[in-house]
């Protein structure tokens, strides 16, 4: 018999502790993180399934007539399916939305410090590169736009780069966000529904791609990407007796389950955990009874943006919560600012898991050098944020200064989202270690020999 087990150990955590928090997307509140082997139950006391959208009769008729899922097929019809995919169809983030990223908090904050500090590290990138006439900047998952935004305005102030820039590229499967984007980095221009491109009254030009293949080729091309790897779909696996197993996604047709789906521990090899069986990085260390989360799209971008690095030089910069080594369980459902079941509603939360680093640095194989990653307060900090704090600090009355020293312990403090969030670096081979991907003190809990048992 095939093991069914639920995801509700987050869920269940928040009602018992009572935390009505504002649940920022990465789960700094890394004690949520569940173990399903807790013996939480959801099937005592409902006797009626939760209503059915499209989106979940699709994926019922997908399983019933293909068989199972895997984790990674259900998480991304969930985030981009048409049908209604989170991401498809609203504006969800801020405080009316489901979580608060932290470009997000960053304008909480009132400045935009931490945008421009990531604005300012390319203009030094760019300069390491010697100052390249043409160059295109891409980011990949853009939200709201807040970033480039910040980004643009930074390189603003340093005309020598901002002349350089042939094109901007924004990557996003939604259109929805794509027009958000637009408003946000073209206010005074109007739009068309199918939005290609814009030109901004800076001159520069802003195009929109639903994949990164569409993005030319053949110039140096600075990507940045935040909170977007977290957002790739994860296949699930865990360590039997008999080697990886895959947990995939099956109907809950239980009639004491409010579920419609539940997971599911695969009892001979699939695809996908024959690849991961062949996969020298997960042959060691592991005890039976260990899970690890594996992203195979985060894996393909990052090694096409490496590829394109080797061709046409440039640089990348990765910014998002995770590890340095690949996770156990750490995919969550938040919506409404609360974690929620992530088989529960697909299309209605916003799933996420943490980004394995060392994945992202292997996918750069010999086509581009991978730095760090290293954790944000050291990169905020050796940007120099507090030295720009104190001249903030400076010209800000009473109650603006303690929003920004609340800010700024925020984003910066080891305790939060200062360790939580990781910067990896793509350079090209034959360039400069960049700075400041040097050693981080913060990073040293971190080695793959401090992994957790997944399992514990
Ligand atoms: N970078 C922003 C938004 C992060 S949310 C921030 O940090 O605030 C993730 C973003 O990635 C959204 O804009 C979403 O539409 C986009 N996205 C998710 N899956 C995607 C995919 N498969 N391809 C392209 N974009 C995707």
């Amino acid at each position: 018999m095939a093991r069914t087990f639920r995801q509700v150990g987050i869920a269940h955590r928040q009602l018992l502790t009572g935390h009505t928090f504002p649940v920022y997307r990465p789960s700094y509140y890394a004690e949520f993180r569940i173990s399903r082997k807790a013996p939480y139950s959801t099937t005592a006391v409902t006797t009626s399934k939760e209503d059915c959208g499209p989106l979940t009769k699709h994926l019922q008729d997908q399983i019933r007539f293909g068989g199972p899922l895997s984790v990674a097929q259900f998480m991304r019809s969930a985030l981009t399916h048409p049908l209604g995919g989170y991401y498809m169809k609203r504006d969800v983030f801020g405080a009316a939305g489901d979580f608060i990223t932290s470009p997000e908090i960053s304008q909480m904050f009132g400045e935009e410090l931490l945008l421009q500090l990531v604005g300012i590290w390319f203009i030094t990138h760019w300069q390491t590169l010697g100052s390249p006439k043409d160059i295109q900047i891409v980011e990949l998952g853009p939200g709201r736009g807040t970033l480039m935004s910040d980004m643009l305005r930074a390189l603003g102030h340093f005309p020598q780069i901002h002349g350089a820039i042939r094109g901007v590229h924004m990557v996003d499967a939604s259109p929805h966000l794509r027009q958000m984007q637009a408003t946000k980095l073209a206010p005074s221009v109007k739009f068309p529904e199918d939005l290609k491109s814009v030109t901004r009254e800076d001159g520069l030009e802003v195009h929109w791609h639903e994949s990164l293949d569409s993005v030319p080729e053949g110039i140096c091309s600075m990507f940045v990407a935040h909170e977007f790897f977290d957002a790739m779909p994860i296949y699930k696996f865990e360590l039997t007796k008999d080697g990886w197993r895959e947990i995939v996604v099956t109907l809950d047709e239980s009639p004491h389950s409010p579920h419609h789906f539940a997971f599911s521990l695969s009892e001979g090899p699939t695809k996908a955990s024959s690849m991961i069986m062949a996969y020298e990085k997960f042959q060691h260390k592991y005890q039976v009874g260990d899970r690890i989360e594996v992203a195979p799209d985060s894996y393909a971008v990052s090694n096409r943006i490496s590829r394109r690095i080797k061709e046409n030089s440039g640089g990348a910069l990765f910014i998002d919560y995770g590890r340095d080594y690949a996770l156990g369980d750490s995919l969550r459902g938040i919506r409404k600012h609360q974690f929620v079941d992530v088989l529960s509603h697909p299309g209605e939360a916003d799933l996420s898991a943490d980004v394995d680093f060392s994945f992202l640095r292997d996918s750069a194989q010999d086509l581009a050098a991978a730095h760090g990653p290293i954790t944000q307060s050291t990169f905020l900090r050796a940007m120099g944020i507090a030295a720009r704090m104190q001249m903030l600090l400076k010209n800000a009355d009473a109650e603006k200064r303690k929003d920004l020293a609340t800010g700024f312990d925020r984003v910066v403090s080891p305790a939060g989202m200062g360790t939580v969030y990781k910067f990896l670096a793509l350079t090209p081979l034959d360039c400069d270690q960049p700075y400041p991907f040097q050693p981080d003190p913060l990073m040293q809990h971190e080695s793959p020999e401090d992994q957790p048992a997944a399992a514990a």
